[in-house]
C-alpha cells in the first residue's frame, strides 16, 4: 500500500531512487547506456522545461545528446522511472544552451516560476536535482581540510582525496507556522515582500532545538506570542537552495501580538472567512491596498487553507 500523505508542490518525486545502485560503477555505466535512459538538463540552477501555461513538463533528452552536452562522470543518477534510468546534468557558462546545443528542446526557467505549472511528479524530480546541484556548487572543497573534493555515488556524495572525509548533501530544516487563537489566525509581513503580501511566520531550526521548540521561539521572537501547542500539517522540500519547510499550526495563548520590526514590519489577525477570501484572491473587504497571500504551490498557502477549512 502506498504511503499516504498531503503532498505539497516539490514533494511529489515518485522515482525509485535506488540508492543501492549509486555505489555500483558497472551498473551505473549500464544505466547511462540504456536505450530507455532519460537525461534532464539544468543550466545555472534552472530546469529545462517545455510546454506553455499550466502544462509545463521536464523534457527528457536522449542519452547521446545529454552525454555530449555534459560530462557523464558528473551526472546525477536520480533513480528509475519503471525500467527507465533518469539522470540530471547541469550545464554552466554564460551562453543559454537552449539557443545552442539544446535548441528546440525547451527553455530554461526559474523553478520558483515553473514549480506550480509542472506535474507534481516533475516538480518533485526537479526539486531533488536542483537541491543536489545547489549543494554540489557550494561544497566543492573539503570542509575538514580545505582541499578540493571529488564527486562519488553518482552525485550523492563527495569525498576528499586528501583526508578521506565523506561529505553528504545537506537539507536545512525551516519551521513555518500559522499561529492561531480560537477562531482567528495571525499573518505577518516582511518589508521586502511585494506590497500588500501577508503570510505565515517562519524561521530556521537551530542546532539542539526540537521542531516544537524552534516553532515556539520563532513565534515569540517575531510576534511576541506564547505558543501553547504545535500541530504538524505537512512538509515541503524547498530547493532555494536546500531547505525543508516543516509546516505547523501553532496555537498561542493570547492576541497581544507585536511585530519585532526586524523580520516583520506588521502582523494582523484574520477570521476564517477573511482568510478564505484572501486564499481565493478576493481582498475586496480589506483596507490594505493589493492585499494577498502566497500562491497554492507554497506550503504557507496550504497551511492557511487547511486551518481555514477546518
Ligand atoms: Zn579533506
Amino acid at each position: 500500500m502506498a504511503l499516504s500523505f498531503f503532498a505539497n508542490t516539490f514533494a511529489g518525486n515518485a522515482l525509485d531512487r535506488r540508492s543501492d545502485l549509486r555505489v555500483l560503477p558497472d551498473r551505473l555505466a549500464e544505466l547511462r547506456a540504456a536505450p530507455a535512459c532519460r537525461v534532464l538538463a539544468f543550466w545555472n540552477g534552472q530546469p529545462l522545461v517545455d510546454g506553455r501555461g499550466e502544462g509545463l513538463r521536464l523534457p527528457a533528452l536522449p542519452a547521446d545528446l545529454g552525454w555530449r552536452a555534459a560530462n557523464p562522470d558528473e551526472a546525477l543518477f536520480l533513480g528509475l522511472d519503471g525500467e527507465a534510468p533518469v539522470w540530471a546534468i547541469e550545464l554552466t557558462g554564460e551562453a543559454d544552451p537552449s539557443a545552442g546545443p539544446l535548441e528546440g528542446r525547451g527553455r530554461f526557467m526559474d523553478l520558483r516560476l515553473a514549480g506550480g505549472q509542472l506535474s507534481p511528479e516533475d516538480a518533485g524530480v526537479a526539486a531533488t536535482a536542483k537541491a543536489l546541484f545547489e549543494w554540489r556548487r557550494k561544497h566543492r572543497f573539503c570542509s575538514a581540510c580545505g582541499q578540493p573534493s571529488e564527486p562519488a555515488d553518482a552525485g550523492w556524495k563527495r569525498i576528499c582525496p586528501s583526508c578521506k572525509t565523506e561529505h553528504f548533501p545537506r537539507t536545512d530544516p525551516v519551521t513555518i507556522m500559522l499561529p492561531t487563537f480560537r477562531d482567528q489566525c495571525l499573518l505577518g509581513r516582511q518589508a521586502v515582500w511585494p506590497k500588500g503580501r501577508f503570510s505565515t511566520l517562519a524561521g530556521f531550526l537551530e542546532p539542539g532545538e526540537s521542531i516544537e521548540a524552534g516553532c515556539a521561539r520563532e513565534v515569540k521572537e517575531e510576534a511576541g506570542l506564547e505558543v501553547v501547542s504545535v500541530r504538524y500539517h505537512s512538509s515541503q522540500p524547498w530547493p532555494f537552495p536546500t531547505n525543508l519547510m516543516i509546516g505547523l499550526i501553532a496555537e498561542v495563548s493570547g492576541q497581544d501580538a507585536r511585530p519585532d520590526q526586524t523580520e516583520l514590519e506588521e502582523v494582523r489577525w484574520f477570521r476564517k472567512d477573511q482568510l478564505l477570501a484572501l486564499l481565493r484572491g478576493d481582498a475586496g473587504w480589506s483596507d490594505i491596498e493589493g492585499m494577498g497571500v502566497p500562491p497554492p504551490f507554497a506550503i504557507a498557502h496550504q497551511l492557511m487553507k487547511a486551518w481555514a477549512e477546518s
